[in-house]
């Protein structure tokens, strides 16, 4: 039976809670950059379900590697061993540098996984004393929906009548490498500093250049874990592998010149499955993971062996295609042409970010409803997007376009801002 988008959407909002708010359209179908409507009409993807689907919509290497495993075996829990586990964790390890893998399913999860891992680790091998640790976060940050993960929150709605919440995190400025110092040399119990290293939910908030190498020395000097949620930046999203690599031994080539940052934990989910399947996980060292034992931390599906298969194309298929080069490249072009029209039109303020994980923002400061009616505008021109909050919107397409796509979205972008202008 076929469904209209108009009655797509009323079942949604009768009978589904009303936890978001999406712009109106209803797809029924991807591949690559694009995705279609019930209606068949054809759009440019610049969301990538918040930058998950890096890879682009039902890459065929990572469907049929999903539809295989599908129709072996789906899920064994890790009650027992299951034969596609070890070769994730294995890519995972040597491709972003760890000794080991916690594999599990979404960005929450992972995030909630690095904050019980640094504890214990705080605990066990610092010897801080017994539920005192207290972990550095930062201002607008996000991780998640978790009630941990909300307790240290700056949104007020994200927020609103869910607590009590959970204590031992410590607040400070982004981008504010005095504030890390300061709390670090007045406070005895810390344990580690979880950190976007760019902010994008926040409004792709880019930190200084050396803001996160800093942090890191100085996380360092005061032997805590610097822990990175690379869930949005990571897997090539912002033209390298890792927003964190550095001189690192990936074979990006616009990592050399820039400051290594190895987070001593490192957050990843989202397109660590290309988008195709929930799969996220921790990476660390053993001297870190060591503290997890046998029922001290799991999930019936983290690891499961479709997500370990879909993670292994997913992986394969961003080397294979050399996304990170590609996201650099496009990232550089997206903001060069519209660097180009922004000084001659006075609806966007500024354009800003990393690869292709960038933000234009608004000028109409006092009306969050200009960001809002303009991305149905891109819509009706043929290019979804979202604004990340406010009067700031993202652009983070899949990183598999080319250069002629990336124009013409260009094209659509600076045509409809023109329709705004006063
Ligand atoms: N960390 C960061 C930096 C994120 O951007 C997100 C999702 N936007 C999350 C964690 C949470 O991921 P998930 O929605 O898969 O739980």
């Amino acid at each position: 039976e076929k469904l209209s988008s108009k009655d797509a959407i009323a079942l949604e909002e009768k009978f589904g809670a009303h936890n978001y708010h999406p712009l109106p359209v209803v797809l029924s179908r991807g591949e690559g950059v694009f995705v279609w409507d019930v209606e068949k009409r054809k759009y440019y993807d610049f969301l990538s379900a918040y930058s998950a689907v890096n890879q682009g919509h039902c890459h065929p290497k990572i469907v049929g590697a999903m539809i295989q495993q599908a129709q072996t075996l789906t899920l064994t829990s890790r009650a027992f061993y299951n034969n596609m586990l070890g070769r994730f964790e294995k890519l995972a390890a040597e491709t972003f540098g760890y000794n080991k893998l916690l594999p599990m399913n979404t960005g929450a999860e992972a995030v909630e996984t690095a904050l019980k891992i640094c504890r214990k680790w705080a605990y066990e091998k610092k010897g801080l004393p017994e539920n005192q640790a207290q972990i550095i976060v930062c201002e607008n940050n996000f991780h998640g929906r978790t009630t941990t993960i909300i307790s240290f929150s700056n949104d007020p709605v994200a927020r609103k009548n869910y607590g009590p919440f959970t204590e031992g995190f410590i607040k400070i400025e982004y981008n504010n490498l005095k504030a890390l110092e300061e709390v670090l040399e007045n406070n005895k119990n810390i344990a580690g500093f979880l950190v976007e290293p760019i902010q994008g939910e926040a409004g792709v908030y880019v930190p200084s250049e050396d803001y996160l190498a800093k942090a890191k020395e100085l996380c360092k000097k005061h032997n805590i874990l610097f822990i990175a949620d690379e869930v949005q930046t990571g897997i090539a999203r912002t033209g390298k592998l890792l927003a964190t690599c550095g001189n690192c031994s990936c074979p990006d080539r616009h990592c050399s010149g820039t400051p290594e940052v190895k987070p001593d934990i490192l957050i990843l989910g989202k397109a660590l499955s290309g988008g195709a399947y929930p799969v996220s996980g921790v990476l660390a060292n053993d001297e870190i993971m060591e503290v997890i034992k046998p029922g001290s931390h799991g999930s019936t599906f983290g690891g499961n062996p479709v997500a370990a298969a879909v993670g292994i194309a997913a992986l394969e298929v961003v080397k294979e295609e050399g996304l990170a080069e590609n996201a650099y490249i496009l990232g550089e072009l997206f903001r060069e042409e519209l660097n180009k029209f922004i000084p001659n039109c006075n609806i966007v303020k500024s354009v800003r970010g990393k690869g292709l994980l960038n933000a234009i923002l608004i000028n109409d400061t006092e009306d969050s409803s200009t960001a809002w009616n303009i991305c149905l505008a891109l819509r009706d021109n043929g290019l979804l997007a979202k604004p990340t909050h406010g009067n700031i919107i993202r652009f983070a397409p899949p990183l598999v376009m080319t250069k002629e796509q990336l124009l013409e979205c260009v094209g659509i972008i600076i045509k409809t801002l023109r329709m705004f202008e006063k």
